[in-house]
């Protein structure tokens, strides 16, 4: 058994082993401690703790949780998904040139564009789906390929294996973020990818009460991961160890959180795209996306908690159903136990998104309780 990889339900049920050892307690406890005493030799007592900003035991245990669900070699949390990608970002020397793909979370783009102007980088964003816009856009040389898969909220579904080997044509490094899959439905890296990024605000977490995020490496030595590492240790943008304590105790059952979501999701978007209100529905899970063959490739177990849906009659159709929703929170943010839902278009007027686009994320409830809600919101 100790040499057979365990499962994700397995690894996050017991977070990875963490246990409390000085009271042989099943849950771990929270370490606080800023600062770590010295022995009469003056040295330090615990040789990996000297101080809170360069490290703490409840955050590098959340971190065990994240990288071995992930299949990373290491694995570092920050206290939110953009510290996490700014970190990242900030690897690239000035000068130089990053591919995003257009269309995803809408504030990485705004971030990226205006980090990449301050550093002179050149920022290209395609629509990355496409595998001949990337092949495209990584015919010259790169430092950084950002892809979002699924992307919100277009739900476009990139190709991971191809875009890892166009960004290393490229000379680039790529880097996945997979919020909307969740380490349980889709490891990047196993597919090629060289960093992994996840909100782990999102379903990570899970309730609703914790923002944080994390970046997973599939080569610990690499150069990239060491400029990580040190931005984080030395820029200190750190979790605190109650939300790393917090998101631990959420991610214990993510792999059963992810299964109801992504069951509950297929069944509502299969649902509303027989309604007579809606004019398209946005999930990967459906045989029409035309991204499903590629999700059903590289995501196991569910097509993920997040969907779009556009409805007919644009802005004021879908502000007037989303008034009338009762049991979806009108509410930003995604991948919660409780099912919420943004009108986006108002959100990122610029983006180009259809007026009538609802954004869901479908979360544990009973599925006959969201359908009848979705019902009863369209009926008018
Ligand atoms: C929320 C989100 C982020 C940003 O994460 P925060 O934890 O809110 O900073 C990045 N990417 C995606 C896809 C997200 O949904």
């Amino acid at each position: 058994m100790a040499d057979k990889p365990l499962r994700s339900a397995t690894i996050a049920a017991q977070a990875a082993g963490a246990v409390d050892h000085d009271s042989a307690g099943v849950v771990p406890g929270i370490h606080p401690a800023t600062t770590f005493r010295r022995g009469s030799d003056n040295a330090l007592l615990a040789p990996e703790n000297q101080y809170g900003r360069d490290h703490n035991n409840t955050v590098r245990q959340a971190e065990e949780v994240l990288r071995q669900l992930e299949g990373a070699a290491a694995s570092l949390l920050f206290p939110s998904g953009m510290a996490a990608v700014a970190t990242l970002f900030r690897t690239a020397p000035n000068g130089g040139r990053i591919v995003a793909q257009s269309g995803i979370y809408w504030g990485v783009s705004k971030w990226a564009r205006d980090f990449c102007a301050r550093r002179d980088i050149q920022l290209d964003e395609v629509d990355a789906s496409d595998p001949e816009v990337l092949r495209a856009a990584c015919a010259a040389p790169a430092d950084l390929v950002w892809i979002e898969v699924p992307s919100n909220p277009w739900m476009k579904v990139t190709d991971v294996a191809q875009a890892a080997e166009l960004a290393h044509e490229a000379g680039a490094l790529l880097a996945v973020d997979g919020t909307a899959a969740t380490p349980v439905l889709s490891r990047a890296l196993d597919m090629g990818a060289d960093i992994s990024m996840h909100s782990a605000t999102k379903a990570i977490n899970g309730h609703t009460d914790v923002v944080a995020g994390v970046l997973s490496c599939r080569d610990a030595e690499s150069a990239v991961w060491a400029a990580i590492s040190d931005d984080r240790h030395d820029a200190g943008a750190i979790l605190g160890p109650f939300e790393a304590w917090l998101l631990m105790r959420g991610a214990r059952t993510l792999p059963l959180r992810v299964e109801r979501m992504s069951e509950n999701a297929l069944t509502l978007a299969r649902h509303l795209q027989e309604h007579p209100a809606v004019e398209a529905v946005w999930y990967p899970g459906l045989e029409i996306h035309p991204g499903h063959d590629t999700a059903s490739r590289q995501m196991c177990g569910g097509y993920g908690y997040l969907m779009s849906v556009v409805l007919h009659g644009g802005a004021e159709a879908a502000l007037a159903a989303l008034g009338r929703l009762q049991l979806f929170h009108r509410a930003t943010s995604l991948g919660g136990v409780e099912s919420l839902v943004e009108h986006r278009p108002s959100v990122e007027p610029q983006s180009g998104l259809p007026g009538g686009l609802l954004r869901l994320s479908v979360g544990i409830e009973d599925i006959s309780d969201l359908i009848a809600d979705v019902d009863q919101a369209l009926a008018c």
